[in-house]
């Protein structure tokens, strides 16, 4: 069976061996003659995968004991305004740093169920970097700050979390597990499932318990962590199939050697693509300021969009499958998660050298 060498920007490529066991042992689950997803989600064998994958989330992560983790539904998309309606009561307020179009969106879904205000905008860099300490504008009495930690998109990463004296709330979706996370510095972290972790249907939301039930609003069941950190997110149906695969990410990775090893893998790749980049003499040339560069989302343009175009057929014609840049942005971006092999950026990187000695 062929395999492609699959950038996509999410949902992503999964390690091989994850998928080859989830297809063993999916029309009948621990010889229980069923498929895991047709279980009960109050049974014996799915509920031990749920509390392993919560244990494995913890240990990978270095969760506090004193943060909530929660695996919910909805998407981080939905965490855009479900963080506000948690963290912030009617009249309290929280800052928001818009570097891109995940930071952009965060701020404007939890602008309507809350009071919050943009506290750094990067519109005016075009969206190619992250901002100092001293260019944040924070009011007065402002709660936490709200920052993407990496945008998707724009392929610009926070190298350094801003140092302000307030909690931050991160949108981590697209480099979640790629690096340590450093608690203290946090109120709430979340991420969706499909860009490091899993399939989608599935958004991790950990939170200092502390933060939690001083909202004073009247919040439908679903949108209330408490509820989901009392019933350790069996309250309701989870999404059992992504917290099944993700699981078994989650232990591929600590057999690999945990977020050290991965953190090492991210440099290794993206030094990869922008020594390629940085050696053309300008002609692939990343928008990125150089200190705020993606280990995730790598984004680069050739000289002309007929040369993207053929880079991208030629690609294609490669295996090298979705490296087309978002349409907002036009280029080619090549999306390298934790599970994407070494070895296939070594064929991406060989492939963008030879294409530049033919056309260049
Ligand atoms: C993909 C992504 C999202 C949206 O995630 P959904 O699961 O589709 O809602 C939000 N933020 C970032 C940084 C992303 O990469």
């Amino acid at each position: 069976m062929k395999r492609v060498h699959n950038f996509s920007a999410g949902p992503c490529t999964l390690p091989l061996e994850v998928l080859e066991e989830t297809q063993s042992e999916f029309l009948n689950f621990a010889g229980n003659g069923m498929s895991i997803i047709e279980d009960s989600h109050r049974g014996y064998s799915y509920e031990k995968i749920q509390q392993d994958a919560l244990a494995s989330f913890r240990r990978l992560a270095d969760v506090p004991d004193d943060f909530a983790l929660l695996f919910l539904q909805g998407g981080a998309t939905l965490q855009f305004a479900q963080t506000a309606m948690n963290l912030l009561a009617e009249s309290e307020t929280a800052g928001y740093v818009n570097t891109g179009v995940w930071g952009q969106k965060a701020l404007e879904d939890a602008s309507k169920v809350a009071n919050i205000y943009e506290a750094w905008s990067g519109e005016d860099t075009s969206f190619t970097t992250t901002p100092n300490r001293n260019e944040i504008g924070l009011k007065e009495d402002t709660k936490w700050l709200h920052i993407t930690s990496n945008e998707t998109i724009g392929g610009v990463r926070f190298r350094h979390l801003p140092d302000v004296d307030i909690p931050l709330v991160a949108d981590m979706s697209s480099d979640f597990l790629s690096r340590s996370i450093d608690w203290d510095k946090f109120d709430l972290v979340y991420g969706g499932a499909q860009k490091n972790l899993g399939p989608a249907g599935l958004v991790i939301v950990i939170v200092r318990r502390e933060s939690l039930g001083k909202h004073g609003r009247n919040l439908p069941t679903y949108l209330d962590y408490q509820f989901h950190d009392e019933n350790d997110s069996l309250g309701n149906t989870p999404p059992m199939f992504p917290i099944y695969v993700m699981g078994k990410v989650l232990g591929w990775m600590e057999k690999n050697g945990g977020l050290e090893e991965f953190e090492r893998r991210a440099e290794i790749r993206s030094s990869l693509l922008y020594e390629v980049i940085d050696n053309s003499d300008g002609w692939y040339s990343s928008p990125v300021a150089t200190d705020s560069r993606s280990l995730m989302n790598i984004i680069f343009h050739l000289p002309d969009e007929t040369l993207e175009s053929r880079f991208l057929e030629e690609a294609t014609a490669l295996d090298l499958i979705n490296l087309k840049g978002h349409r907002s942005v036009g280029g080619v971006r090549t999306s390298l998660y934790n599970a994407m092999p070494v070895e296939s950026v070594e064929i991406l990187t060989n492939f963008m050298k030879d294409f530049l000695k033919t056309n260049g």
